[in-house]
């Protein structure tokens, strides 16, 4: 459970986001200058014409495609192309017109005026291979699998790897930031989505969600010539855990999160399970980065109903402690002032007692972590029920530190030295 629940999104990325020139303005001149192959179309939205750089890759082995999930148990949806539109499991028929309004019902999917029995249909388009969903812009094909209520859908995005980091590493990190850190966090995400495709892959229609449960994907509108170029220079690159291992055997969940707040924890104190290059460091490079109101963070109050509520909603079997009486850090690590909470045990109103992981207990009580932001906090009873008090840093604090990450690329240190750093002991490996 917690292995999926793992990174964040960066939380300065916003402002950056909103600082950005409109999708129909800006970047048409940027990407013009630097020559790019491309393709004039229309962008679904937008009432002038902009250049859309083709989607690398659509030739590529199928290990190499991502099956990234947009729209979990969606009822309808709308869907659109800058080009025509093939819809079919092998190829399709078309050209299709679009927009295509999308629902399910009777056990089938409905796309416009066709109905279509089979469990799943794939949408195709052709160059640049881009659509739209809702007005959402993403690179490669759109398939929409019915679940098994036959009421609702998934809209599964299924896309090459390379032009998918294109709209990760520019939702996870803001693309002003230095290219080197640009390349870390691309070599980072990618590791970590076959990572994740060839571990959990297997037992579901995709691979990866679009938002913090795996990592950040935002398609098209997260593209920049920056973020493309931290993508390109670091083409097929992996991290394995140690030299000389393929990426077929090699591969680790490279974790990463927004702010360590001075130290990283190691994995298994965290999530429960342990990877070599997974290790604490500490993380001088963070705070000169993020924003102060980010690196500190003020007090958070829970209820004690509240924290009952949410505890038995996560976790059903607490039902027999009853009402939470008392919350106790009984394991911090050792990294000093930057100690993590990693394991309480809570007592309930029947005197039963049990333990939790602190990020655990983080996450249930703050599903946003956006007001306990870290596990680098105490916990101390307060009114009916309890305060975290002396926060510092955002997320669960292991693997690569964004803010670090681009405070050591301020200092001149290269990708390369920024992920020995923060995944010590691993190796650089290319896919292909
Ligand atoms: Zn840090």
């Amino acid at each position: 459970m917690s292995l999926l629940s793992c990174n964040k999104p960066f939380p300065t990325l916003a402002s950056g986001r909103a600082s950005r020139p409109p999708a129909c303005g800006g970047r048409l001149a940027a990407r013009a200058a630097q020559g790019l192959i491309a393709a004039m179309v229309l962008l679904s939205g937008c009432s002038r014409r902009e250049i859309v750089r083709p989607t690398p890759q659509m030739d590529a082995d199928s290990r190499f495609w991502v099956r990234v999930l947009l729209l979990p148990n969606a009822t309808e949806c709308t869907v659109a192309a800058m080009s025509p539109m093939h819809v079919g499991a092998h190829g399709g028929v078309g050209p299709v017109d679009g927009p295509l309004r999308v629902t399910v019902s009777d056990g089938r999917l409905h796309l416009g005026a066709t109905s279509h029995s089979a469990e799943e249909v794939t949408i195709g388009t052709e160059e640049p291979h881009v659509f739209s969903l809702n007005g959402q812009s993403y690179r490669g094909r759109l398939r929409l699998v019915r679940n098994s209520d036959g009421r609702t859908f998934n809209a599964v995005n299924i896309v090459p790897l390379e032009p998918y980091l294109a709209g990760v590493v520019g939702a996870e990190m803001p693309a002003y930031w230095e290219p080197q850190a640009l390349r870390a966090q691309a070599i980072a995400a990618r590791t970590y989505c076959l990572y994740t495709k060839n571990r959990f892959g297997v037992q579901r229609a995709w691979d990866v969600s679009s938002t913090q449960a795996s990592q950040v994907y935002r398609g098209l509108s997260a593209e920049t010539a920056q973020i493309w170029n931290a993508v390109t220079a670091t083409y097929g690159k992996v991290l394995v855990s140690r030299p000389g291992q393929s990426p077929e055997t090699g591969l680790f969940p490279t974790y990463y999160s927004s702010i360590c707040g001075g130290h990283t924890e190691n994995c298994e104190r965290v999530f429960g399970e342990a990877f070599a290059p997974l290790k604490a460091v500490p993380c001088p490079y963070c705070k000169d980065v993020a924003k102060m109101g980010m690196f500190f963070w003020p007090m958070a109050q829970f209820d004690r109903a509240t924290v009952t509520a949410r505890l038995i909603e996560r976790y059903p079997a607490l039902e027999k402690l009853g009402e939470i009486t008392g919350i106790v850090a009984i394991e911090k690590s050792d990294h000093g002032q930057f100690a993590r909470l990693t394991k309480v045990r809570l007592t309930g109103s029947t005197g039963k007692t049990e333990t939790l992981r602190g990020e655990d207990l983080r996450l249930t009580l703050d599903p946003s972590g956006r007001k306990i932001q870290s596990t680098i906090c105490h916990i101390v009873p307060w009114g009916d029920g309890w305060a975290f008090l002396s926060g510092r840093g955002w997320g669960h604090g292991v693997g690569m530190c964004q803010c670090g990450a681009e405070g050591m690329a301020r200092l001149g240190k290269t990708a390369e030295e920024i992920l020995q750093h923060y995944y010590p002991g691993s190796a650089i490996a290319s896919l292909y």
